[in-house]
C-alpha cells in the first residue's frame, strides 16, 4: 500500500480482516435477503473496539486515530455495506459527537455504554421536508417545565430498531433555520415515541432504519451542547461521517472489483478467458484506477479530521469521489459477469444494490459538490 501504516494501524487493520472474514462476510447474504438487523455482528464488532473506534480511552474507547478508523469501515464494507453503516452511524454521528460537544455527566452516563458497545446509537436529522435541506426542521422543542417538549417526525433513522441512545434535533427557534436547531439526547426507550419500520429497502438492507413520531419531554441535561447550535454539531458529525461512507464505499466498490477479476479470469467465451478481452480489461481498469483515486482523496480526509481540523471540503471531496467510483465499480462489475451478476442472490447484484445508498445517506451527491462550491466560492 502507498500509505505507510503505523504498526498500531497495521495490526488493528489486521484484526478487522480476519473479523471480516470471520464473522462479518459469512453473514452478508443472510443480512441483505432477511433484512433482519445484524444485532448479534454488531456486539462482536464490540470486542475489537469498533463502537467507539476514535474514543478516547478514558471515555471507554479504542483512542485510535481517523485513518485507522476509516480503513476499518473499509475492510468492513468490503464484507458488508449494511454492517458497516450500522458501525459509522453509531461512531461518527453518535458518539463521536456525545464526546466533542457532551458535557462529562452526559459522556458518563451514555459515551462509556455506547463506546464499549453495551449500545448503540442513531441520529434524527432527516424529516419528512427536511432531506437534502436538513435546515428546515419542522420538529419543535418547546419550553416544558424546566425541559423542553420535543413533538415531530423524523424520518430514515438508521439503527433506530436497536439504538438505545437517539441524538434528535429540533427546532428552538422556528423560522430561523439552522440557526435555531438544537440537539437532544434522547434514550430510545422514554415514553412518546412511536416507531415505524420504513419500507422494504432497496440496499443495505438490515440497517434497522425506521420512521419515529415524537411527543417527549426532556429534561435541560438532555441537551447537548448549547441550545439552538444544534445545526452546527450535526453538521460537525456529518465531517467524520462522510469520511466513514467514503471509506465504507471503496469497501463495497473494491468487493465488486475482486468479484469481476476473478469471474473475468475464470469464464471462458471464444476459447479463452474473457480477461483476455481489451473490453475487459479496460473496465478493470477504470474501476481500479477511480476506486484508488478516491481512497487517495478518502485517506486525505481522514488525515485532515484525525489532526481535528474542519474537513468540510474534504470529507465531501471523498465521499462524493468514492461513492461515484464504487457505484462504477459495481456497475462495471455487473457488466463484466453479465447474467451471472445479474442473478438474484449474486454477490455483485447485492453490491450493486448496496453502493447506491452511498450517493444518498449523509448527503447526496449533489449536496457534496453543493458544500464543495460554497466553501471554494465564498
Ligand atoms: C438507507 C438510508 C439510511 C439513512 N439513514 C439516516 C439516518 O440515520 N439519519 C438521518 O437523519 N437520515 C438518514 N437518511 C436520510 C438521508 O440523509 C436523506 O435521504 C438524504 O439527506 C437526502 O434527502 P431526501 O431523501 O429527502 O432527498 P431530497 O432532499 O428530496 O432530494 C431529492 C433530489 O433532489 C436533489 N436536491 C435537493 N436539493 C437540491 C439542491 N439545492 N440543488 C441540487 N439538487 C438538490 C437531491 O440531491 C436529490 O437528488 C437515510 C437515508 C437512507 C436512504
Amino acid at each position: 500500500m502507498f500509505l505507510d501504516l503505523t504498526p498500531e494501524q497495521a495490526g488493528f487493520k489486521a484484526d478487522i480482516e480476519r473479523f471480516a472474514r470471520e464473522v462479518v462476510a459469512p453473514r452478508a447474504a443472510a443480512i441483505d435477503a432477511s433484512g433482519e438487523f445484524p444485532s448479534d455482528v454488531i456486539r462482536a464488532a464490540a470486542s475489537l473496539g469498533l463502537h467507539g473506534v476514535t474514543v478516547s480511552t478514558a471515555w471507554g474507547g479504542a483512542g485510535r486515530d481517523y485513518l485507522g478508523y476509516a480503513l476499518a469501515i473499509e475492510v468492513i464494507g468490503r464484507a458488508s455495506a449494511t454492517v458497516a453503516t450500522s458501525l459509522v452511524v453509531t461512531n461518527s454521528l453518535v458518539a463521536e459527537l456525545v464526546e466533542h460537544a457532551g458535557t462529562d455527566a452526559q459522556r458518563d452516563r451514555w459515551l462509556r455504554r455506547l463506546a464499549g458497545g453495551e449500545m448503540i446509537g442513531a441520529f434524527a436529522l432527516s424529516e419528512p421536508s427536511a432531506g437534502t435541506d436538513a435546515a428546515n426542521q419542522q420538529a419543535t422543542a418547546t419550553s416544558a417545565g424546566e425541559g423542553y417538549r420535543i413533538v415531530g417526525r423524523k424520518v430514515w433513522v438508521a439503527n433506530a430498531v436497536s439504538a438505545g441512545l437517539i441524538i434528535v434535533f429540533a427546532s428552538t427557534q422556528p423560522g430561523r433555520r439552522g440557526q435555531g436547531v438544537t440537539a437532544f439526547l434522547v434514550p430510545a426507550d422514554a415514553p412518546g415515541i412511536t416507531r415505524t419500520a420504513v419500507d422494504d429497502s432497496l440496499g443495505v438492507r438490515g440497517l434497522g432504519c425506521m420512521d419515529l413520531d415524537l411527543d417527549v419531554i426532556v429534561a435541560p441535561d438532555q441537551v447537548l451542547g448549547r441550545v439552538d447550535e444544534g445545526f452546527g454539531l450535526a453538521m460537525w458529525a456529518l465531517q467524520g461521517g462522510r469520511v466513514a461512507i467514503a471509506a465504507q464505499a471503496l469497501g463495497i466498490g473494491q468487493a465488486a472489483l475482486d468479484e469481476a477479476i476473478a469471474h473475468a479470469k475464470k469464464r471462458e467465451q471464444f476459447g479463452r478467458p474473457i480477461a483476455q478481452f481489451e473490453a475487459i480489461q479496460w473496465m478493470i481498469a477504470d474501476a481500479a484506477t477511480e476506486l484508488d483515486a478516491a481512497r487517495m482523496l478518502m485517506w486525505k480526509a481522514a488525515s485532515v479530521k484525525g489532526r481535528g481540523e474542519a474537513s468540510p471540503v474534504e470529507s465531501s471531496m471523498a465521499k462524493l469521489a468514492a461513492s461515484e467510483a464504487a457505484h462504477g465499480a459495481a456497475d462495471k462489475a455487473m457488466q463484466v459477469l453479465a447474467s451471472a451478476g445479474y442473478r438474484r442472490g449474486s454477490v455483485v447484484e447485492r453490491l450493486f444494490r448496496d453502493v447506491r445508498a452511498t450517493e444518498i445517506y449523509q448527503g447526496t451527491s449533489e449536496a457534496q459538490r453543493m458544500i464543495i462550491a460554497k466553501h471554494l466560492s465564498s
